[in-house]
This record gives C-alpha cells, sequence and structure tokens, in this order.
C-alpha cells in the first residue's frame, strides 16, 4: 500500500486565508486538520479566528436588527 504524505503545517499567513475562505466555503479535510493543528500550536491566530468570529457574529446581528427595523410600524412608540 503506498502512503499519500500530505503536509499539515501552515504557515500563519497560511491559516490566516483558510480561517478568511471557512468563512465563504467549507475546508477540505486536510485543510480542517492542518488548520486545526495551527490553531493549537499557534498564538496569534486563535486570536484571529475569534475576530472573525466576533466579525461574523456582529455582522448577522446587524443582518437581523436591519431586518426588524424594515418591519417596525412607521408610528413612533408611545
Ligand atoms: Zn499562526
Amino acid at each position: 500500500m503506498k502512503f499519500k504524505f500530505i503536509p499539515l503545517m501552515r504557515t500563519c499567513r497560511q491559516a490566516a486565508a483558510l480561517l478568511v475562505a471557512r468563512e465563504d466555503r467549507a475546508l477540505s479535510l486536510p485543510d480542517t486538520v492542518a488548520l486545526r493543528l495551527h490553531l493549537l500550536a499557534c498564538r496569534a491566530c486563535p486570536k484571529f479566528e475569534n475576530q472573525m468570529l466576533t466579525m461574523r457574529l456582529a455582522m448577522k446581528r446587524w443582518r437581523h436588527y436591519s431586518e426588524d427595523a424594515d418591519k417596525a410600524p412607521a408610528s413612533p412608540p408611545k
């Protein structure tokens, strides 16, 4: 059986690119594993991941806030 070597080391630049790409699409299994390993070993990239998650949550809340504002009646509250 031939073993296919898949390099799992990622630089911080590559890990950041994967974190950004993860917002738009599902990552491949090797990329997911490599990203998880990098996040366990790196001190800076988990902070960037938290920033990405914060941005995602803020955008989600803003989107719902905007939709709620459109549905609200035009008259001012009492
Ligand atoms: Zn890193």
